[in-house]
């Protein structure tokens, strides 16, 4: 068969969904220069592909502009086609930044760390997703039977992640049912959330070419755990040392660690519309589902909303090389870029602020009452994502941390997705999604 290849240049949009065009390989060096055209109101098509009402119409003209150092080309060498994806930012013709382009606000949000703090960030995601395909295997949390049967599926994804330039860290069967972790390499700066979309996209790929189907949805069955997805931050200063760990701040944080962990405390109600950005996404952050429901800090607890990560080794600059802190509170139906981008605002307002560095919970918040949680300044996260648009929209200085229009921009999208759900119950829902990611 005659075939041209094609590359898809792709962008990770408000739904958090890989969207993008195609053109052929042989034109790279132009489409690096002019991009490929694309159009405002795309911003306003939802995760279920309605279109929640658009500021923009039918008007106006972007570029999408291909960036050759976030390029996949992967070989499965199962005799299909090679898959290609560049991923890019969206400008105006002009070639600014456009205001809804993720990965732009991503980058805006990292030069206001190095402004602020004097760091820059390494981060990396660990993603949960499972099966659709292949039955129910009870009995199989962690388990080496359920493992084997996806060994070939395991293998083969660690394969492609390696090609795709990802590195590939571990792949496990989790706890729930046909639920399953991959973790890939920490990067830094932007590249870890270009990293977090093409692990989605090859994930999928992989399962596609096996005759198999995920799905990274937040939760399938209110009755059983949810998919998360953790991610892990450190610091470098400017000459490339490691920042996040001081052997004698509280918990092993560092000055700039504490102060950028009680931002993402402090505002973290305010953000989680950007972090968990699904209807379903509040079924998952309940307690007792080692997801995230309250703003704390855990030493070493899967409860909290942000938790300081073990480290293995003994000698201490090893220690400040490993130690690192995760944000638990995310999922897939985010863009990795706007997830991260509000994490690090956050983060960076709290160094802004010099806010000192948090208590560390080792206790179950749930059974504390409304009062006894105020007095320690936590908060039940909000319930629905609904709640959650209307924290992001209500609190200015979190706003004021993006474009003037996008917290109206942002609302709209969401709003539209909901109104998309209507009169579907709860168990109908979780299908709509776990279709759709
Ligand atoms: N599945 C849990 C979540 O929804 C996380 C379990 C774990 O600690 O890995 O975040
Ligand atoms: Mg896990």
């Amino acid at each position: 068969m005659i075939k041209t290849p094609l590359i898809f240049a792709a962008t990770s949009d408000l739904a958090g969904k890989t969207r993008g065009k195609a053109f052929p390989v042989a034109d790279l060096a132009k489409r690096a220069k002019r991009g490929v055209g694309w159009t405002p109101t795309n911003v306003m098509i939802t995760c279920f592909d309605t279109i929640a009402e658009s500021p923009f119409g039918s008007l106006g003209d972007l570029l999408l502009i291909p960036d050759e150092e976030a390029a996949v080309e992967l070989d499965f060498e199962d005799g299909g086609p090679v898959e290609r994806i560049m991923l890019g930012d969206i400008t105006d013709l002009d070639r600014r930044p456009w205001d809804f382009c993720t990965r732009s606000l991503l980058k805006a949000a990292l030069k206001r760390l190095k402004d602020v703090g004097g760091i820059s960030l390494v981060s990396a995601f660990e993603h949960e997703f499972q099966f659709k395909t292949g039955g129910d295997q009870p009995g199989g949390a962690f388990g080496h039977s359920v493992f084997s049967e996806r060994r070939v599926f395991g293998e083969t994804l660690m394969a492609a992640l390696e090609q795709s330039g990802l590195g590939a860290d571990t792949f496990m069967k989790e706890y729930g049912a046909n639920q399953f972790e991959v973790t890939n390499d920490p990067a830094q700066g932007h590249r870890s959330a270009d990293q977090a979309v093409i692990l989605r996209e090859v994930t999928r790929m992989t399962a596609q070419r096996l005759g198999e189907d995920v799905t990274f949805t937040p939760i399938r069955d209110p009755a059983g755990v949810g998919n998360g997805v953790h991610i892990h931050l450190s610091f470098l200063d400017d000459s490339g040392e490691p920042a996040t760990y001081d052997a004698e701040g509280v918990a092993g944080m560092s000055q700039a660690t504490g102060s950028f962990i009680a931002g993402v405390l402090k505002y973290l109600d305010s953000i989680i519309a950007l972090t968990a950005p699904s209807d379903v996404s509040y079924l998952r952050l309940t307690p007792h589902r080692w997801s995230a429901a309250y703003n704390n800090l855990g030493f070493r607890d899967r409860e909290a909303s942000v938790r300081i990560c073990p480290v293995t080794a003994q000698d201490s600059s090893s220690v400040a090389r490993q130690y690192n802190f995760e944000y638990r509170a995310a999922d897939a139906t985010a863009s990795p870029h706007l997830a991260l981008a509000a994490i690090i605002h956050a983060g960076a307002q709290g160094i802004e602020d010099a806010l000192p560095a948090p208590q560390v919970t080792e206790e179950d918040l749930s059974t504390l009452s409304a009062d006894a949680l105020a007095e320690r300044g936590y908060v039940r996260l909000p319930e629905t994502l609904a709640e959650a648009l209307q924290r992001f929209e209500d609190n200015a200085t979190v706003r004021a941390w993006f474009p003037a229009d996008f917290a109206a921009v942002y609302t709209a999208h969401k709003r539209g997705e909901l109104a998309a759900l209507e009169g579907k119950d709860t168990a109908a829902r979780c299908v709509a999604y776990e279709e759709v990611y």
